[in-house]
């Protein structure tokens, strides 16, 4: 596709990551672990590193939360390449992929609420009786990025409409993609091979949402395509994703092979709960106004890393200095425990 071309930023076949940050809430140190690596890694193999603004949440996405992205990213010394790019302002660019995707028959509006599809789940009248709220937890479908905890919400392929109505004709409506049932292989840097059925996961995940913009699912596809990207780092919880997102790769780009995955260990509280925006005392800015320093909060990834035996100040340059690549391969076989728990809370707020 042309815009492939002008997008591409892997000159001379050279490695593209990227950082994609979601600007709803203060960056935490889920966010830091990942961007951390991930710039580390790409850095000292002079990969190229693209900074994208995943901000197609219109009623979520805010101002401050981009400002905290960039302050964060600075005030750690993590730097990227070229202009960063917001996902806002890339939905012609989705709107082409959707149309590649009409072409190949595979989409289909799909007006049902996320009411109507939890009404439909047999477990629903249990779900309520237990009083669990599911309609209060986030819904993994497509839209948003899934994360553990998600209540996920399948499309089954019964409700689908008859064939010869699928098409891409009015981007005020949802739109799914149709999935055949079948494993899909995820050979990641860190996890090894995975296999996962994506439809079995999701049914028909949403590609396209009636807010007139693209789903997470298609639009990071549609993105990592687009910027060239060639290494994936990014958290655990959406290693199923990869197998949806290479079904989405081959049915959307010239070059078939998909990106490179690294899917990182979550960070996780003292409880083990993984680290989300609800936890805003353990976010970047709280930390830094509590007096944590940039060297600290290096000083933490590299400790779980493995690269210290306790936690101690790292600078930019001696975060550098560590064979991150090696390091983090072999994450998940050491059984890493990456847990902030009061003792390291204490001691990155330590004056
Ligand atoms: N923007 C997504 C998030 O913050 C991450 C997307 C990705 O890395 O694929 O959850």
């Amino acid at each position: 596709m042309g815009d492939t071309q002008s997008m591409q930023n892997g000159e001379g076949g050279g490695r593209v990551t990227r950082l994609a940050p979601s600007p709803t809430g203060r960056m935490h140190l889920g966010h830091v672990w990942s961007f951390l690596i991930a710039w580390g890694v790409a850095r000292r193999s002079s990969w190229r590193i693209v900074l994208r603004l995943e901000d197609l949440d219109a009623q979520r996405a805010r101002h401050e939360a981009e400002a905290d992205v960039r302050w964060m990213l600075e005030w750690l010394g993590i730097d990227w390449d070229g202009e960063a790019v917001r996902q806002s302002e890339r939905v012609e660019w989705h709107v082409q992929c959707m149309r590649v995707l009409e072409s190949k028959g595979v989409v289909f509006e799909a007006p049902q609420s996320r009411a109507e599809l939890r009404a439909l789940r047999s477990d629903a009248r249990e779900a309520q009786s237990r009083g669990d709220g599911a309609a209060n937890t986030r819904a993994s479908d497509g839209a948003d990025a899934p994360h553990e905890g998600d209540d996920v919400l399948r499309f089954p392929a019964s409700l689908r409409p008859p064939r010869d109505h699928w098409r891409f004709a009015d981007r005020a409506m949802n739109h799914r993609l149709a999935l055949e049932t079948g494993h899909e292989c995820v050979h990641d840097e860190i996890f090894g091979t995975r296999t996962f059925d994506p439809a079995n996961i999701w049914g028909d995940p949403l590609v396209w949402l009636k807010a007139g913009v693209a789903s997470y699912q298609l639009a990071v596809v549609a993105d990592d395509i687009a910027q060239g990207v060639t290494d994936v780092i990014r958290g655990s919880d959406l290693l199923p994703s990869a197998a949806l997102q290479q079904r989405l790769h081959a049915l959307l780009a010239e070059q078939p092979t998909p990106p490179r995955w690294w899917h990182l260990p979550l960070v996780r509280d003292a409880a083990g709960k993984r680290l989300a925006k609800r936890h805003d005392a353990l976010s970047v800015a709280a930390l830094a106004e509590r007096g944590a320093t940039a060297d600290r909060i290096r000083g933490v990834v590299a400790y779980w890393l493995g690269a210290s035996e306790s936690p101690r100040d790292i600078t930019r340059e001696a975060f550098l200095e560590i064979d991150l690549e090696r390091t983090v391969r072999t994450l998940q076989a050491r059984g890493t425990a990456c847990q902030v728990d009061g003792a390291l809370e204490a001691w990155l707020v330590a004056r």
